[in-house]
């Protein structure tokens, strides 16, 4: 049974998926679904590199990989893209009516005539520390990432989170309020995460809301996949056991292809392989792959690419839908877009009907940012 239908089930919310849903709901009208296995849309910019500045982005001479996440995120919204986060595509089934169902390893079920892989280069596997007996506790005290369902096992529990990156300061921040208590252990005393939350985490430890200890985690204590608690060795060489209901070890990730792979599409060095530059298609009618996922000829790997890549996507999943070529529109002057994006026609400074619309309405709207 399909949980959601749609016109397109999107895999992967990195720059390049987030940017195929503006695409797709300005030049064809289609609505998206996008399943990413992180607990946040961005993939690789906003997960590994956050604060760095990017400076190949077409017309933004700089802009960080979390800025760019945002940017792409108030692009896509007048488009009302529906993200199911933390969770993976699983399994691939093809329905008698001709439509895909996708179900991810959350149980959800989602079906549509055609599907687009941007799952980049892959899932984020975690890092995981260098301790013995960790399988035993593995999603039932101890997770690596918060992937769907997890945050609920977590409330009023004694928490322990490992790291100094973004991922385990803005889960201090956002679990501070929830724990019964919450210490972080990281190997040094700074941080390598935005300033910002570097900031806030500062705040909390100085206001006892935290407790902060510069260590490294040792062993885990507990029985039957119940944790009680985890043994941690300070830089000075000192051994104590903290108390812990759950561990959260941030360490970051390594990517792996996960069950993509068995879906029987062609491919080749790890990627999906183009039978079709013009529209992005791969080996099965339907499917479609743009961005670090898929290899042809000549591909770059680079933002810019996955992004002209999504426009010959949206022509292949226009045409595999409606059977005829897409009319590629200028954004400028289609009054259809321009519907799209909910923008208005008014009377210009002449008198004349324009389809312009003031920059300022769409920076209100979150259409336009930082303009
Ligand atoms: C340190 C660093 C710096 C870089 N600097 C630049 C730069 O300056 N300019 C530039 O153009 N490029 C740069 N790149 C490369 C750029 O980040 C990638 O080309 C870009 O992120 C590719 O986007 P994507 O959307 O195709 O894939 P990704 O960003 O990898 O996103 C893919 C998403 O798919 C998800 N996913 C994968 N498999 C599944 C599944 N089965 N189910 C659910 N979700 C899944 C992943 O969780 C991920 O979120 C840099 C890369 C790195 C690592």
């Amino acid at each position: 049974m399909a949980d959601h239908k749609t016109d397109v089930i999107i895999i992967g919310a990195g720059p390049v998926g987030l940017f195929a849903v503006a695409q797709l709901g300005m030049q064809a009208r289609l609505s998206c679904h996008l399943i990413d296995s992180l607990d946040r849309p961005g993939g690789q910019p906003a997960e590994l590199y956050p604060d760095k500045p990017i400076y190949d982005i077409p017309a933004i001479p700089v802009i960080t990989g979390q800025g760019l996440t945002n940017a792409l995120m108030a692009q896509a919204q007048p488009f009302s893209p529906v993200l199911h986060l933390g969770q993976c595509a699983d399994k691939l089934e093809k329905l008698d009516d001709g439509n895909w169902r996708v179900s991810t390893d959350y149980g959800e079920n989602i079906e549509a005539p055609t599907i687009l892989i941007s799952s980049g280069r892959g899932l984020f596997d975690p890092r995981k520390p260098k301790i013995d007996g960790l399988a035993e506790y593995e999603n039932k005290s101890i997770f690596y990432a918060l992937r769907a369902g997890v945050r609920e096992k977590l409330q009023g529990q004694h928490l322990v989170i490992a790291g100094g990156g973004d991922s385990a300061l803005d889960w201090c921040m956002a679990l501070e309020k929830e724990a019964a208590s919450l210490t972080l252990i990281h190997r040094r005393s700074g941080f390598r995460a935005a300033d910002d939350s570097v900031q806030k985490v500062k705040q909390l430890v100085a206001g006892g809301k935290v407790n902060f200890i510069v260590a490294e985690p040792a062993g885990v204590v507990g029985e039957n996949g119940v944790l009680t608690g985890v043994q941690i060795k300070t830089k000075e060489g000192d051994e104590f056991t903290l108390r812990a209901d759950r561990f959260l070890p941030f360490f970051g990730m390594t990517p792996k292809l996960g069950a993509l792979e068995n879906w029987g599409l062609e491919m080749e060095r790890g990627k999906i392989v183009v039978t079709d530059t013009r529209y992005a298609s791969t080996s099965i009618p339907g499917i479609f792959a743009i961005g670090d996922a898929s290899s042809y000829d000549g591909k770059q790997e680079l933002i810019l690419t996955g992004f002209q890549e999504a426009a010959h996507a949206t022509a292949g999943i226009y045409q595999h839908i409606y059977e005829k070529p897409l009319r590629v529109q200028f954004t400028t002057s289609s009054s259809e877009i321009l519907g799209a994006l909910g923008v208005e026609k008014h009377v210009d400074s002449m008198g004349e009907i324009t389809t312009q619309t003031p920059m300022e309405s769409l920076v209100e709207r979150g259409v336009v940012v930082n303009a």
